[in-house]
């Protein structure tokens, strides 16, 4: 049943996770085909925000071109006497679930990032204009948070207002982010959790600490502080952080005990400083993943909106596929381009030392926080297309892995020679590997496999991917 007895279609949590396919979908806004696109709130004084006002710049939903894709801008402008600039970020992630609530609607990612589909059936049965989709959002916004007393929205599709106002939202996203750097686990007795992306990914659930950002990129743990204390049932809630189990891998008992009560049991035991054995889950609007290559044992980063294939033949969109959906993959890692700038990042693996593949695009963003002796030992796809072209790269800059390759070179032929079957090394480990063979679906729970040979095949039936 819909909310609203005004709004062409249903609205309601049962079309959240509602993916629309290319086939299906009316049009598209933002997305990897638009180069700037973004959604921000700011909170404004009483007198600047007309409330329930619901303006759009540029082209219209029926203006638009069936099958097209656009760029789009959402302005969500708030006011409240309680309110202040540090709700910001709050407000600004609740559209991803309200906006998901529109049946025939999706909406993925956040911030300059966001990829939203409309569904042609929904286009048919007149959700045909922007003006609608901010009626929904404006009385769910105030149906939930109360402490938001006006409230007006701007849908912008007009390319060239889209990029007078780009600039200023990317460093308004920087100034949030800056502020909780400095900020260090040790000096907090409370660390949020969110489940916001559940829908998508059922046992994920995000913790959020001062030096782990969340994986979207979106909430930093001062934005979990403010939402869990304006909204404490809503999808962002306070974790005692209980006792300390393990400080070099970032083991507490508070995130363990709330990691398996969100995730109905599945997930019982997370590490927040490593990306083996029990990493962080990875939901689906991760803006990075990483992926352990074997081959040099080193880590490959990745963004969201890298073009093409990575070090290791495969692009974003399957690396990503490998880890999503609320699973805890050994090796793989979804995670926010933030985390890469704390102190704490994969800090039980090596952190910047066992990095040796990144884009050129992320390196730039990060450059000041990778130690100064290695940021040039770091390929990108400038520096290597292929694991063999990699190897060579990381010997020539004398990257740190590589005097790990020569001692592991030496423990492997000294074990070899006393028994030659124990120098295998596994090349893929999980701590669940779904198999399907023959009508049945096969789980393997902590499986470790070996193999003389690997050859990775793209599966050109799932030609779309996300
Ligand atoms: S990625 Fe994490 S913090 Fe961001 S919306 Fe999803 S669950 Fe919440």
């Amino acid at each position: 049943m819909s909310m609203f007895k005004d709004i062409p279609v249903e609205v309601g949590v049962i079309y959240e996770g509602e993916r629309i396919r290319r086939n299906d979908m009316y049009v598209e806004l933002g997305g990897p085909q638009v180069d700037k696109k973004f959604e921000i709130a700011q909170v404004k004084p009483m007198d600047q925000v007309e409330d329930g006002k619901v303006s759009i710049i540029g082209p219209d939903i029926k203006d638009l071109k069936e099958g097209g894709i656009y760029p789009l801008g959402i302005l969500i402008e708030a006011a409240g006497a309680q309110l202040d600039a540090g709700l910001e970020g709050v407000i600004e992630r609740r559209l991803h679930g309200y906006l998901n609530f529109v049946e025939g609607f999706m909406h993925l990612n956040q911030r300059y990032d966001i990829w939203m589909r409309l569904g042609k059936k929904s286009f048919q049965k007149g959700l045909n204009s922007f003006e609608i989709l901010g009626k929904v959002i404006y009385r769910l916004f105030k149906n939930e948070l109360s402490i938001i007393e006006k409230l007006q929205i701007t849908f912008i599709t007009d390319t060239a207002k889209i990029a007078e106002l780009y600039p200023q939202a990317l460093a308004s996203y920087e100034a949030r982010d800056a502020k909780a750097r400095g900020l260090k686990d040790s000096e907090v007795d409370t660390f949020y959790g969110c489940v916001l992306c559940q829908s998508f990914a059922p046992s994920h659930v995000c913790v959020i600490t001062p030096q782990r950002y969340s994986n979207c990129g979106a909430i930093s743990w001062f934005d979990g502080k403010a939402s869990a204390s304006i909204d404490p049932k809503g999808p962002i809630f306070a974790i005692p952080r209980g006792d300390m189990i393990n400080e070099e891998k970032g083991e507490f008992s508070g995130i363990n005990e709330a990691a398996k009560k969100r995730s109905m049991g599945e997930v019982t035991k997370v590490w927040l400083y490593t990306a083996f054995d029990h990493p962080h889950t990875s939901c689906g609007c991760f803006e990075a993943v990483t992926f352990y290559i074997p081959e040099v044992d080193g880590f490959g980063i990745v963004q969201r909106n890298f073009k093409g294939a990575t070090v290791n033949g495969l692009p974003f969109s399957t690396l990503a596929d490998s880890t999503a959906g609320g699973r805890q993959i050994d090796g793989f890692h979804g995670m926010s381009l933030e985390y890469m700038r704390s102190s704490k990042f994969f800090a039980a693996d090596g952190g910047w030392n066992r990095v040796v593949w990144v884009p050129k695009e992320v390196k730039e963003k990060v450059k000041d926080f990778i130690p100064k002796d290695i940021v040039d030992k770091i390929a990108t796809e400038e520096d290597a297309k292929d694991i063999d072209g990699l190897r060579e790269f990381l010997k020539a800059k004398n990257h740190p892995i590589v005097a790990k390759w020569v001692t592991e070179e030496v423990s492997t032929s000294a074990t070899t020679e006393d028994d030659g079957a124990a120098a295998a090394v596994p090349v893929m480990t999980a701590s669940t590997l779904p198999i399907s063979a023959g009508g049945f679906r096969i789980i393997l729970t902590d499986a470790k496999i070996y193999a003389s040979k690997v050859v990775i095949k793209k599966d050109e039936s799932k030609a779309e991917k996300r």
